[in-house]
């Protein structure tokens, strides 16, 4: 069972945001902003190139939802979905980051000369 599988069924305690049937958000062990959320559905999905248009259809409102409560809807905020190895995905289970809290640099994401003016 994957890690976040293991948050759904509560063998990994996690700091829950909210929660309901089908989706979970909890806050990143691992913040890299002053909100630093991830958002999964609770069903085990591999990636965001493997979900259904379905699922993806119910889990927009609930990640409008979270971004609302933490009062990051009228601030701003960032949503990051690493997808696959060159996308950095770490935990296969998909998760979207909600990233907010401050003014969020962009940055150039490798040391590729041929896209730093891009
Ligand atoms: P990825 O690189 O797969 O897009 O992101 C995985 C994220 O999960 C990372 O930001 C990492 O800090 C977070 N993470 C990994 N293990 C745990 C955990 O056990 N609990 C929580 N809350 N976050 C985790
Ligand atoms: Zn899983």
């Amino acid at each position: 069972m994957c890690i976040f599988c293991k948050i759904v069924d509560g063998e990994i305690p996690a700091n829950k945001v909210l929660e309901n049937e089908e989706f979970l958000a909890f806050h990143d062990i691992n913040p890299i902003a002053p909100i630093h959320i991830l958002i999964i559905p609770k069903v085990h999905v591999e990636n965001f190139q493997s979900v259904s248009p379905e699922l993806m259809a119910k889990m927009t409102p609930f990640i409008q939802q979270v971004a609302a409560e933490l009062c990051l809807d009228k601030s701003g905020y960032r949503l990051v979905v690493n997808n696959g190895k060159d996308g950095g995905q770490e935990v296969p289970h998909l998760h979207f980051h909600l990233l907010g809290g401050a003014r969020l640099k962009w940055t150039h994401l490798t040391e590729d000369e041929t896209h730093k003016n891009l």
